[in-house]
């Protein structure tokens, strides 16, 4: 049966930012430059950062684990070349400012751009000869996390928990965010690898009901699925067109729209038996459990207008934002903000020697005119209640108080307000007539209350 393109679900709330995919969208999966040197961040996922299992000088190889540690809640990191420890020090974290890194300089006869392994794939792959042990130890060694944006440890994720069984898998196939493409492309051209792990993530969590979110501005993916699925003859794996609307491709947005249940307020999916995993998350499981690939590399849309070759690169984790600038031919024109992901929900960083992660989908080098030149001198102006900010917040938050509350340092008010809650997807900042920085405020709040909980000095 044919499915139909046209979304019907949705979330209430949201916004409908410009899409502008079309830099990228039709860009297929290029190799990454040849690397010269990583730096493979220790903490690049939810939860406990790892601890260096390499040393200065040590000679490591291509996929070998280079830390790790035993918190349940972590993931496991490894080098995505071969070469010689130069040294484990400080870099640019997009989100906390300087963290340790294991800096890798590449064998120079050993430097060539690894090639992704989809086709591997065909859709008669069947995930019967994997155990569940077999699939969860693969994941968990693999250092697999969310690669949507949230770095969660998917071996955490699906943990097959009997005192919170999983009923329902779905796969996030939105990409809601501007200017990103990786995930459209690894639809079209990944079908096959995103469907066995999908299978294999479906063993593993015994999830029964399997749904594949996608956007309705992404008719050629629905397509692209629905086809191998009937080749597969897998008639348990549903694929759900849904409306395009930002930000869609949010778990808990993505949940509303395919089973419209929602995750209560400061929960998480599990708790009503739901996982939600990003189709470059299955892609990687994939890898991990039947090639025994841990996750070293991944694709990275370049993009934004002053960037001389945009296009979706597929990249070692650990290159410095400026070394794929420089890759896809350096800027253009006069370039305004350098975004470590997507417009919305991307971090403007000023260091450009920051390594990418795991959960890097996307670089873009944003210009005055493209980020508005009144927006570029933006100035914000006092808060006229207009309550734009309440009508799009998709968690039904009061982003006006919260913002308030953090400005003042009030920090019980801040979290009256579930200011934790808040999934950082820029909305209100966007509507915002007053140019607030809203979601800003918030996002800081959030690390301050982090850093208060650990009693990490700010
Ligand atoms: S308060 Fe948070 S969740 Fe609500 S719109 Fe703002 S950034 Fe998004
Ligand atoms: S959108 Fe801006 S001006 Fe309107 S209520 Fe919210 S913070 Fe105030």
């Amino acid at each position: 049966m044919k499915i139909d393109t046209k979304g019907r679900f949705s979330f209430p709330g949201g916004t409908h930012p410009p899409q502008s995919k079309n830099l990228t969208c039709e860009s297929s999966i290029q190799p990454g430059p040849a690397v010269k040197q990583v730096a493979i961040m220790l903490s690049q996922h939810t939860g406990a950062a790892c601890q260096p299992t390499v040393k200065k000088g040590d000679l490591v190889q291509a996929g070998q684990k280079i830390g790790d540690s035993d918190a349940f809640v972590s993931s496991p990191v490894h080098s995505p070349i071969s070469g010689k420890v130069k040294e484990i020090s400080l870099q640019s974290h997009p989100v906390l400012g300087r963290s340790p890194a294991v800096v890798i300089e590449a064998n120079t006869e050993n430097n060539l751009p690894k090639e992704p392994v989809f086709s591997e794939f065909t859709s008669s792959f069947s995930e019967e000869k994997y155990s569940v042990e077999q699939i969860c130890t693969a994941i968990r060694e693999g250092g697999l996390v969310g690669m949507g944006g949230a770095g969660f440890p998917t071996r955490v994720k699906i943990d097959p928990n009997p005192k919170q069984p999983k009923e329902t898998l779905i796969i996030n196939g939105c990409e809601c965010e501007p200017y990103i493409t990786c995930d459209y492309r690894i639809m079209l051209e990944w079908t096959n690898q995103i469907i066995a792990g999908v299978k294999l993530a479906r063993k593993a969590t015994g999830c029964s009901k399997v749904f594949i979110g996608i956007e309705d501005n992404k008719p050629q993916a629905i397509d692209s699925f629905s086809e191998a699925l009937k080749t597969s003859g897998d008639d348990d794996i549903k694929v759900v067109a849904v409306k395009t609307k930002y930000p869609q491709g949010g778990e808990r947005q993505l949940i509303k729209a395919v089973l419209n249940r929602y995750v209560p307020t400061g929960g998480i999916p599990p708790m009503i038996g739901v996982v939600v995993l990003n189709v470059a998350t299955a892609a990687a499981i994939a890898e991990a459990v039947v090639c025994k690939r841990p996750l070293t590399h991944r694709v990275v849309t370049v993009t934004g207008e002053a960037i001389a070759k945009p296009g979706n690169y597929y990249m070692p984790i650990g290159l410095p934002v400026s070394e794929i600038i420089d890759f896809c031919g350096g800027v253009t024109q006069k370039s305004a903000k350098v975004v470590v992901g997507g417009p919305m929900m991307g971090i403007a960083i000023a260091d450009l020697s920051t390594p990418t992660s795991k959960t890097t989908g996307a670089v873009t080098v944003l210009t005055e005119e493209q980020i508005g030149k009144a927006k570029f001198e933006r100035r914000q102006t006092p808060c006229i209640r207009c309550g734009r900010c309440l009508e799009v917040c998709p968690e039904n938050l009061m982003p006006t108080k919260i913002a308030h509350a953090v400005k003042n340092s009030l920090w019980d008010i801040a979290e009256s307000y579930y200011i934790r809650a808040c999934i950082e997807c820029g909305c209100c900042s966007y509507v915002c007539p007053a140019k607030i920085e809203i979601a800003g405020y918030i996002k800081t709040g959030k690390i301050t209350l982090a850093r208060q909980k650990k009693k990490i000095p700010g």
